[in-house]
């Protein structure tokens, strides 16, 4: 029984890895189709020509270039970090670690909840400082040396304290909350795991833009003016509960630009970034390239995209498919919860925290069904942006929606040309030239 047991449980450990491996390998070879693509393109091709200029194009590339050398390190780093973890039975020692934190709060140690909880803090920490040179080296080299970076020293290390600490408040509680629940819920605690996530996720996604995404950067009503007045009058015209309207400080942090809507059902907002908008733009004083930004009507395009995502319930239709990846890992999960050899496989065996049997069946054994769901998933986010757009398009606003994308690609030094597994595999939007084919297309 005993030989039999390390047996299954190597076998369990093996698998994982080559699952892991097999993963970075996939990906490397699409990263390197794109580099090879890049390399090969050094001068604009006339599939570009009148979107992109000479000097825009030589300055995306080398940008382009630039984060697939940084991506293929950081996921060969990551790689080996897991193998690593794997390998010593890292997971035991974060356990023993977080208990032994408990215990040094004054709790017992004998508390799974909150054992639970103090593992999470130490897991969090740990790959917190794993991560952390390359957040910083992202910030202050790469965006720096392609001049979107905005954010000091200061500031950087003031948002990643915050966040993480935010990360810390919310996280534990939870964590607690849901293994209560795997504890007292009996046969079908999955069912109430799962409404206690709608729950939690319907509360956060009130109080995050409300009291969470404000202590991060400054949203401010967007001033009276033809902008205000018109997206108004594009609201009202289409129905849509236009509930409050934001400017975003963005170019604090970044020049990269973006807009977006939330809220539930009759308290929409809307938000847009101020690097978006031209008239914005101007006001940054740190920002030399006093060019970019959209146009009135352009930013108007971009909204009618973004109501298209409202009048399609495509926000809707993306939480049911979360629901559904839920169900996906939290069946199985029940299923495999009192499976031993899984346990031993990640060195716990005398004990089977439902945290850790947690991380090992949604974090690691069904690591191909959720990548396969993932793939999926942005395969139909695809076909959402093409909608969107036609509903843009419906509305007239055809022509500055181009006009506007390719702008957007400009600003945000958006590499235009793609390998198309690379693409097909890595895109939840499409590619500029599909989505301007797609516009130009007679209906
Ligand atoms: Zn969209």
């Amino acid at each position: 029984m005993e030989t039999l047991m390390i047996f299954v449980e190597e076998h369990i450990r093996f698998e994982i890895l080559a699952v892991i491996w097999l993963l970075y390998i996939w990906e490397l070879y699409l990263s390197l189709r794109q580099r090879k693509l890049m390399d090969k393109l050094v001068t604009v091709p006339s599939s570009l020509d009148g979107l992109m200029s000479a000097e825009v194009y030589k300055k995306a590339r080398l940008y382009a270039l630039d984060r697939n050398a940084y991506s293929n390190i950081h996921d060969l780093y990551s790689t080996i970090i897991n193998t690593v973890l794997i390998l010593t039975f890292a997971f035991h020692y974060y356990w023993k670690w977080g208990i032994m934190l408990i215990e040094a709060l004054g709790a017992s140690g004998d508390n799974e909840i909150l054992a639970s909880a103090g593992c999470l803090v130490v897991m969090s920490t740990v790959s917190f400082i794993v991560d952390f040179p390359f957040k910083a080296y992202n910030v202050f080299v790469i965006e720096e040396r392609h001049g979107f970076n905005k954010q000091t020293t200061k500031f950087f290390i003031r948002d990643q304290a915050l966040k993480f600490l935010i990360s810390q408040l919310i996280g534990p509680p939870f964590l607690c909350g849901l293994i209560w629940i795997v504890k007292n819920g009996g046969d079908y605690f999955f069912l109430f795991v799962w409404l206690f996530v709608v729950v939690v996720t319907l509360f956060m996604s009130v109080v995050y833009p409300e009291v969470i995404a404000p202590l991060f950067d400054k949203y401010s009503p967007l001033p009276e003016g033809e902008l205000k007045t018109k997206i108004e009058a594009l609201a009202a015209s289409l129905n849509f509960p236009l509930y409050k309207l934001y400017i975003v400080e963005g170019s604090k942090r970044s020049s990269h630009s973006n807009a977006y809507l939330y809220g539930f059902y009759k308290n929409k907002r809307i938000v847009l970034f101020d690097t978006l908008v031209k008239e914005f733009c101007k006001n940054d004083k740190n920002d030399d390239n006093k060019e970019s930004g959209c146009e009135v009507d352009e930013v108007l395009a971009i909204l009618a995209h973004e109501l298209g995502h409202w009048k399609y319930s495509h926000t809707l239709q993306g939480l049911m498919l979360a629901q559904i990846s839920f169900i996906m890992n939290f069946i199985p999960f029940a299923k495999l919860i009192n499976y031993a050899p899984m346990y031993v496989a990640f060195g716990f065996t005398n004990s089977q925290p439902i945290f850790i049997g947690l991380i090992i069946v949604t974090m690691y054994i069904l690591t191909p069904l959720n990548t396969l769901f993932g793939f999926l998933m942005t395969v139909n986010s695809r076909r959402f942006e093409f909608q969107a757009d036609a509903f843009g398009k419906k509305l007239g606003h055809a022509s500055a929606l181009k006009r506007a994308l390719v702008k957007l690609q400009k600003d945000n030094l958006a590499y235009p040309l793609f390998d198309k597994l690379y693409s097909g595999w890595h895109h939840n939007h499409p590619p500029l030239l599909e989505r301007l084919e797609a516009l130009d297309k007679v209906d």
